[in-house]
């Protein structure tokens, strides 16, 4: 072999190495090899493991003819005979003589795809017209399958491992729960048992004030851990999927103003600007909606301290869309994609109790009615909770 023929497989080589995206290695390896190897299209078929029907994984075309993922049919049959025959296939067009036809007529060439000693699929090259393939011509294309078999395994072990971090992430999440949750369920019991234990002593008299203040502490820290074996009960039927909800026409502006009228009777200092132009009722359940905006209230409560919130509700296109800000310290970019997960508190020194709940609920409640709910973040200027959900369907009156 020719120092100059290694040199260029080595360059390539590092090119496709180097591209993260499966698909974007597959098209440098394909195209920096069509110098030396020419074809028109080229596919990549790979076995659903459940119903080994073939499925176009990569469609490509370089040269005549366009190939989308979405019709590159013309390649299946023959993926069929190369896997079941576990080797390549070549079809060329019928010997003809005159060489009349040969410009317009097709050669397909295909190969097995092995991962491991297992075939997942093949890969497909079509050319339109041209002479025959060569032996050394074959040769560069079977390369070109064991890469893109490479490619694909490489692509495999990409997404078994996010999977792994996500279990993994998942299960310290739940660690770090019990943790949580003991201190949040012993911290309102300590209260409760404190001041009844305290008011029930034989030996002191309370004054009546006293009295009040400490059945008050004791009626607050109840609803506390009222509300917080709610959530976690919540939490435990949305993921089971058990949480029933009832549909029915919702107006989201007066649901809104309902919720902060009663926000602003219990923390009479929050400043809320609500604006809102006038919009159609959507399919909703009004209390799960309800409980959605108490959660964002609670975090922009806890989180962005004196801040104002300002609420903005707009119909646009099908959709209802809510932003709901605060002017609060904001949320670090490398936490954004995690704090809609179940149990996750952004980490760091706190003060502020929560179990990594609120949001989790908010965003299956949120899906249950077919919506979207996503957060803009800026570090030092404010959250932003955006949610959208579909406008009801008119209903067909001449039914
Ligand atoms: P819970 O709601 O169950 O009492 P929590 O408030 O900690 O607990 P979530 O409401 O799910 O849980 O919020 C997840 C995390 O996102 C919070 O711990 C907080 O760090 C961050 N967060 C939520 N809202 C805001 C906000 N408006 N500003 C800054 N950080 C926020
Ligand atoms: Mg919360």
């Amino acid at each position: 072999m020719e120092l100059s023929t290694l040199t260029f497989l080595h360059e390539i080589f590092r090119d496709v190495q180097q591209k993260q995206d499966w698909k974007t290695a597959l098209d440098t390896l394909f195209v920096s090899l069509r110098g030396s190897f020419i074809f028109d299209n080229v596919a990549i078929y790979l076995e659903d493991p459940q119903t080994t029907a073939l499925e176009v994984a990569y469609a490509r075309a370089v040269g005549r003819g366009k190939t989308a993922e979405a019709d590159a049919a013309w390649g299946i049959a023959l993926s069929q005979e190369v896997i079941k025959n576990g080797k390549m296939v070549l079809m060329e067009p019928p010997l003809d003589p005159t060489h009349a036809d040969r410009m317009t007529s097709t050669t397909l060439l295909g190969f097995p795809l092995f991962i491991g000693s297992k075939i997942s699929g093949a890969l497909v090259f079509i050319r339109f017209g041209g002479p025959e393939y060569t032996e050394l011509h074959i040769q560069i294309a079977s390369l070109q399958a064991f890469w893109a078999a490479a490619l694909i395994e490489r692509r495999d072990l990409q997404k078994a491992r996010a999977e792994l971090d996500s279990v993994q992430r998942q299960m310290r999440l739940q660690d770090d729960f019990v943790s949580t949750i003991s201190h949040e369920l012993r911290t309102p019991l300590g209260f409760i048992k404190g001041y009844s234990t305290s008011l029930l002593r034989q030996d002191t008299v309370w004054d009546d004030a006293t009295q009040r203040e400490f059945l008050n502490i004791i009626d607050e820290e109840a609803d506390r851990l009222a509300h917080l074996i709610e959530d976690m009960l919540e939490s435990a039927r949305l993921q089971s999927n058990t949480l029933q909800f009832k549909f029915s026409p919702v107006r989201m502006d007066s649901l809104l103003r309902d919720v902060t009228v009663r926000m602003n009777a219990l923390h009479p200092e929050l400043k809320i600007n609500f604006d809102s132009l006038p919009i159609p009722s959507i399919q909703g359940d009004g209390m799960r909606l309800a409980q959605v905006f108490d959660n964002l209230f609670s975090n922009a409560i806890k989180y962005a301290p004196d801040s104002e919130i300002n609420i903005t509700i707009r119909a646009i296109g099908d959709k209802i869309r809510i932003a709901f800000a605060d002017s609060g310290e904001g949320i670090p970019a490398d936490y954004l994609p995690f704090i809609f997960e179940r149990f996750y508190r952004v980490p760091g020194e706190r003060t502020v109790t929560g179990t990594g709940l609120g949001l989790y609920i908010c965003k299956q409640i949120i899906k249950a009615h077919h919506g979207n709910i996503w957060v803009d973040s800026i570090l030092g200027e404010g959250t932003t909770f955006n949610i959208e959900l579909p406008i009801e369907q008119p209903v067909d009156q001449s039914l």
